[in-house]
């Protein structure tokens, strides 16, 4: 017979950060609380991948088919920011220094692991700027090789169109990881950014 309480476990475990004890302290907390909250906490869950999609302009998680950034008109169009995933983009909005819109690639080159060009989907961006609609693209894909080297062909494929391509400074923790660098840090990154 299944163990549902073991089952919760190995379930919760799975997640980032989240090991056998601390599952174990969770799936016990659950099963303390009101049925209530184990039940809307499950619902939450069944239907994050139905009611969430991709914003079709940026590519941000959202529940609508544009998301809140790119349906605030003030944010400023003309400035944009390309960052890797979805998180990166909620860390940048915690030091609310940037207000200009963003670009969600979902995805880093990585040539070694086979993950080519066609991985990123830039070809919204490329006639964004084609149409002269971006005077400049901040690049804050992480300071890792990947994130590097998809800096450079992001700036590559924008560059001809006349986009002024800047990246963000060092200075970010090893890997520059935007999730996990303090509000202070991420603001000092975008200040000093550089030409690519
Ligand atoms: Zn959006």
């Amino acid at each position: 017979m299944s163990d549902p309480i073991a089952e919760l476990v190995s379930l919760l475990s799975r997640l980032p950060g989240i090991g056998e004890r601390t599952a174990q302290r969770l799936a016990y907390h659950v099963l303390g609380s009101s049925s209530e909250y184990a039940e809307a906490l499950g619902h939450s869950l069944a239907e994050i991948h139905a009611r969430v999609r991709r914003c079709e302009r940026c590519g941000n998680y959202t529940a609508e088919t544009l998301c809140a950034i790119c349906s605030d008109p003030r944010r400023e169009e003309s400035l944009l920011c390309v960052v890797a995933r979805p998180p990166d983009v909620a860390a940048l909005e915690r030091g609310a220094a940037f207000r200009g819109r963003y670009y969600v690639l979902h995805a880093l080159l990585a040539p070694l692991d086979g993950v080519g060009p066609e991985a990123l989907d830039l070809q919204p961006l490329v006639e964004r700027a084609e149409r002269s609609e971006l005077k400049e693209v901040i690049i804050a894909t992480p300071l890792s090789v990947e994130g590097e080297a998809t800096a450079l062909y992001v700036a590559q494929q924008l560059r001809p169109a006349g986009v002024r391509c800047t990246r963000i400074a060092s200075g970010l923790p090893h890997g520059g990881e935007l999730e996990f660098t303090d509000q202070i840090t991420l603001a000092r990154a975008l200040e000093g950014r550089k030409e690519v």
